[in-house]
């Protein structure tokens, strides 16, 4: 997975130490403020305190919303040229400040460096291609059916949107969704995860030298969530939440945004089918299988969470990856390792009830199995094999280094076991067959299908999911629509006539 020559690995990490830690405050309004005390993050990889940040209280919230509502007029009526400029303003300053971006978040979320530079860099391009989206936007004119007048409808911006993004992607979770609001002309209110306020803190201070007016644009950071989204999600003057998390929160976040009908976004949980055929290159498979699932330690939402594999080559499979998983080097993300720590202790703890429970329904594990000795949280990369296929693992998302492989009899059976499952977001089919493999790509109840390929992120593409995995999509040429209402206007053109 990784470049593990010397030379790479020691510029990769001079070149992470050099740079700057970024603002540690709340932004609102266009200033860096402090908050109401601070709270600690941490570095997943040996529990050291990395740093304090502000934290905030309902009225910063209150506050940010009212400076969010201040800007929102001007921001939407700004010439979507000049929109754009500032976007192409903000890409260009991340580019410059890579190496910052790159190493706050290998130190804050524990991802070695490798994937913290490949998480910045599709970012960047996800940035950038909203930046591009700006001025492409376009409505409809058309005829009244009954001929009497003119139907225009063109796009408008919903209003101030508060974003919530997870610790997995500290970067891409909050670009992906910044990124579009500020593109479709909505002011936003970012709260970032606990864990990892600092990638945030670098990008809004992006954001502010580029140039976004104040107001435009506001951070908060707390350790009590509740006491923004309850509080935000009551107040008319928030027009939309577009959340990345747990189904759980997602669902809480509908209900306190339901009495005033607030628009929603939601990019939740998935368990990730990874369907293995017996007619499928099996080293294709099994490399993109150990991206797939090993990627930030398991701790993503499109992770493959259920690898299954056709009896008939399973064997097969299962040696080879298990051979490959044994391989993977764990440790500090700050050296050139292909898996770096959980979250936290806690995230790490649970896992041994995980492995009870899945050895208890009927899995053998086959490699890995416990936590690493070491200050950092690390786990095993770990292989657990079941010999059919077993709902312990159906609507239960691993998020961890842990891999679950079910020998299945054909296709009917991978499929069905595939969609039982609340969850639909990401699944995948390695296969040669095309007709196999459009057909099965039709009949999963996924938002997002990989076909002979376990990494699908792209700025081009919809991202989003199905069923309790979440509802609209993120890029994509729909994603900035998630930001923009409908606006229809009835005209009349000389002499009004109504014919019915
Ligand atoms: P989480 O739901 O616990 O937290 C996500 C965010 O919500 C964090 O910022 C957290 O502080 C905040 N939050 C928690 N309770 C809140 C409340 N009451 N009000 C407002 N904000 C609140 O999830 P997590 O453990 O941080 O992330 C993991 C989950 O996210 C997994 O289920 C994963 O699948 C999902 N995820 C989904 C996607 C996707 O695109 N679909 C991407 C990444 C992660």
């Amino acid at each position: 997975m990784t470049d593990r020559s010397p030379a790479s690995a020691a510029a990769a990490a001079d070149a992470a130490l050099a740079a700057p830690f970024p603002p540690t405050g709340l932004y609102i309004d266009g200033q860096w403020q402090s908050g109401a005390g601070s709270f600690p993050v941490f570095n997943p990889a040996d529990g050291t305190e990395l740093s304090q940040v502000a934290a905030c209280t309902a009225d910063h919230a209150l506050a940010a919303l009212a400076a969010a509502d201040r800007a929102q007029p001007a921001w939407r009526r700004l010439a979507p040229r000049k929109r754009a400029n500032l976007l192409h303003a903000a890409h260009r300053l991340m580019l410059a400040r890579e190496d910052a971006f790159v190493r706050v978040m290998t130190l804050e979320s524990g991802k070695p460096l490798t994937e913290a530079r490949a998480e910045f860099l599709l970012s960047a391009d996800f940035l950038l291609w909203f930046a591009e989206q700006v001025a492409h936007l376009h409505g409809t004119y058309a005829d009244a059916s009954n001929g009497g007048f003119r139907i225009v409808v063109s796009h408008q911006p919903v209003g101030p949107c508060l974003l919530i993004t997870p610790w997995n992607f500290p970067l891409l979770m909050i670009v992906r969704k910044a990124g579009a609001a500020l593109a479709a002309g909505c002011t936003t209110i970012t709260k970032t995860a606990q864990e990892t306020p600092l990638t945030g803190a670098l990008f809004t201070q992006v954001l502010h030298d580029a140039g976004f007016p104040p107001g435009v644009a506001n951070l908060l950071h707390t350790q009590a969530s509740a006491a923004v989204s309850d509080t935000l999600l009551a107040d008319p003057r928030l027009r939309k939440v577009s959340f990345t998390g747990s189904t759980r929160v997602g669902a809480h976040l509908m209900q306190l945004g339901a009495a005033n009908i607030v628009n929603a976004s939601m990019e939740l949980g998935g368990d990730g089918p990874f369907l293995v055929l017996d007619d499928a290159d099996l080293d294709l498979a099994v490399d993109q299988a150990i991206i797939c699932k090993f990627r930030n330690a398991g701790q993503a939402c499109v992770a493959a969470n259920r690898i299954i594999v056709d009896r008939r080559v399973e064997a097969d499979f299962t040696r080879k990856f298990v051979g490959k998983v044994a391989e993977l080097k764990v440790g500090n993300g700050m050296e050139p390792v292909d898996v770096g720590p959980m979250i936290s202790a806690r995230q790490r703890d649970r896992l041994y009830d995980t492995i009870r429970d899945l050895t208890e329904a009927g899995g053998q594990v086959l490699t890995g199995g416990r936590a690493v000795q070491s200050p950092g949280y690390f786990f095993e990369p770990t292989v657990i094999r079941f010999d059919a296929p077993n709902r312990v693992m159906c609507s239960n998302e691993l998020f961890a280094p842990i891999a679950t492989i079910f020998a299945v009899d054909g296709v009917a059976e991978a499929l069905s076991f595939a969609n039982d499952s609340r969850f639909g977001l990401a699944s995948y089919v390695f296969t040669n067959d095309l007709s196999r493999a459009v057909r099965l790509g039709e009949d999963l109840e996924f938002g997002m299908v990989g076909i002979n390929r376990g990494i699908m992120a792209d700025p081009a593409a919809p991202f989003g999911g199905t069923k309790a995995s979440g509802i609209g999509r993120e890029a994509g040429h729909e994603g900035i629509y998630e930001f923009l209402e409908k606006k229809y206007m009835a005209i009349t053109v000389g002499e009004a006539k109504e014919t019915l």
